[in-house]
Order: structure tokens, then sequence, then C-alpha cells
């Protein structure tokens, strides 16, 4: 099954971030792994280029999956506001931020309480399955006192 779109030269935008025949689709297939009121839009998806383009957004209050893998992500926060886990590290990020996560680097999205968070997210199109955190790597990020309480939260 592919979810890949068409790739027309234009599309117009139809709504707020959502575009002419663009699916917006669940995050990740249910069970697959943790995370809260995410959707997932894939926007460019041509093979020559080797990586795709996708946006997601995350309600308030929701949050992606906490995970790492060996590509990397190139981010661009498009709406909202919201945090960030990256490393051992936790960043407050706005619209217009950039977020480079490199590769095997936990990472975790969070949407403000009172704002959505949409970011645009370039990855490879070929990649590995994201790992998710054992007891003890989360113990271990947990030693930092703000990525325990953004893991917590
Ligand atoms: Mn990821």
């Amino acid at each position: 099954m592919s979810d890949r779109p068409a790739s027309p030269v234009h599309r117009a935008q139809a709504d707020a971030m959502r575009w002419d025949g663009v699916d917006v689709l669940a995050y990740k297939r249910d069970g697959d792994a943790p995370y809260r009121d995410v959707t997932r839009q894939i926007l460019f998806d041509d093979p020559s280029l080797a990586c795709q383009l996708r946006y997601f957004e995350v309600a308030p209050g929701g949050h992606t999956t906490l995970e790492r893998h060996e590509h990397a992500h190139a981010v661009m926060v498009a709406l909202g506001r919201g945090e960030c886990l990256v490393g051992d590290r936790v960043y407050a990020i706005a619209e217009r931020d950039l977020v480079h996560i490199p590769p095997l680097t936990w990472h975790q999205f969070c949407a403000g309480a009172d704002a959505p968070l949409g970011f645009l997210c370039m990855v490879n199109g070929v990649r590995d399955r994201p790992q998710l955190p054992s007891a003890e790597d989360l113990d271990t990020l947990s030693r930092d006192p703000a990525v325990a309480r953004f893991i917590a939260r």
C-alpha cells in the first residue's frame, strides 16, 4: 500500500495547512508506538529527490512518539508553538524555527497546552524503522530534570 500522492506542478492551499489532493493521514498505524493527536500529510515524495517532505500537525496537548533512528530529520516549524526533545535537551520552538535531528538521536515534539504545533519535516525516502526507548533509556534520559519533566508530562 502506498500513500504517495500524485505530484502535480501546483497544489493550492485549500484551507490552513491543507492542500488539494493531499490526504490527511494518521501519524502512524494505531498500536505501532505511543503518540497523541498527530496528523501526517505527505507533500512531496519524488524518488528522484530521494526524500520526502511531510507536514505534521500536533493538536494542543498532543505529542509525537519519542524515538530514534539512523536517518535524520530536517524540520521547520510552520504553525503554532511547543517544545521538542533532541538528544539530551528540551527546546522551546515557535513558527519558522529550524530543528535538525541527527542520526540515532532521541527526539519528540510536543504542542503547547493551548496551541497546535505544525511542522515540515524532510526525511529520506528509504529509511530505517524508528526505535522506541527501553525503560533503561528512559531512566538515562530522565537524569536531566528538564528532560524528565518533558517525558513525564
Ligand atoms: Mn523521527
